[in-house]
């Protein structure tokens, strides 16, 4: 399995959108990995995960053929996972011709926002538990700890190889890592894990995203569970500016923790 993050950040993108602070105006000046677009990935160039809102940018930045991908999963109905005027653009006005029906997978409340152009996709609601074929892949619905209610991420599997791709989701996430205990035979190949908070602390009683902290401890407690080991490899990503590390820092920072740092652009085989 190929995977490739094509956006690294948090919903407001780093440099942020409307932000001058040291973290920003530092990413901007070194540029290269430290610029971080609204996250999203895509699966041996055909499934891609979540229609974020820079799609289009990094179809340019990284020379991606969209016209590969044959089918969607969305994770959460928050705006930085789903830009619904993507699905405008499998309009036949754009291009005189038909573009084949796309499937969409996603929790019932990302719907409302596709519906309009439902003659293009072909939408599928799925469910904590849910396990669907896509075109290439066989995927494991899981649900999020995250202030979007219906919140879900993905188990990813292909060929006996595994991804899965934990965002957004907190750390208390329970149910789903003992779905995970249950289902998984074969230690999972990539783990791509929320780290929004990066360095900060997470506030009191706070639960929708993760930290470094809680990344180390995920870590941990995947290896615990059996359902990671030895070979597995342990990624954060989904950062917010706010942690004002840029890119080596949390590279050096992670590092003795076996745990990579994503970057726009960044391809694993697994
Ligand atoms: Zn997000
Ligand atoms: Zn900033
Ligand atoms: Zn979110």
């Amino acid at each position: 399995m190929k995977i490739q993050w094509l956006g690294t950040a948090a919903a407001e993108g780093w440099p942020a959108v409307f932000c001058r602070c040291e973290a920003c105006r530092k990413a901007a000046e070194l540029g290269g990995k430290n610029i971080r677009t609204r996250a999203g990935a895509i699966v041996d160039d055909v499934l891609l995960i979540d229609l974020n809102p820079d799609l289009y940018a990094q179809k340019l930045n990284l020379g991606l053929d969209l016209c590969l991908i044959q089918d969607v999963i969305v994770t959460h109905n928050h705006g930085d996972h789903l830009t619904p005027l993507y699905a405008e653009f499998r309009n036949p006005a754009y291009y005189g011709k038909k573009l084949p029906v796309l499937p969409v997978f996603g929790p019932s409340d990302i719907m409302d926002g596709l519906l309009p152009y439902k003659e293009y996709l072909e939408l599928h609601i799925v469910d904590t538990g849910d396990e669907f074929d896509t075109t290439m892949h066989h995927v494991t619905t899981l649900p999020a700890v995250h202030s979007a209610k219906l919140g879900k991420f993905y188990l990813i599997e292909r060929d006996g190889r595994s991804f899965l791709y934990m965002h957004d989701t907190g750390f208390t996430c329970n149910e789903a890592l003992e779905m995970l205990r249950e289902r998984v035979k074969r230690p999972i190949d990539l783990v791509s894990m929320d780290c929004t908070y990066g360095p900060n602390p997470l506030p009191p009683g706070y639960t929708s995203h993760m930290g470094f902290v809680e990344n180390i401890r995920m870590k941990e407690r995947l290896l615990r569970d059996g359902v990671a080991d030895g070979h597995t490899r342990f990624v954060s990503n989904h950062f917010s500016h706010n942690g004002h590390m840029l890119h080596e820092e949390m590279c050096r920072y992670m590092a003795p923790y076996g745990i990579e740092i994503a970057f726009d652009g960044m391809i694993a085989e697994i």
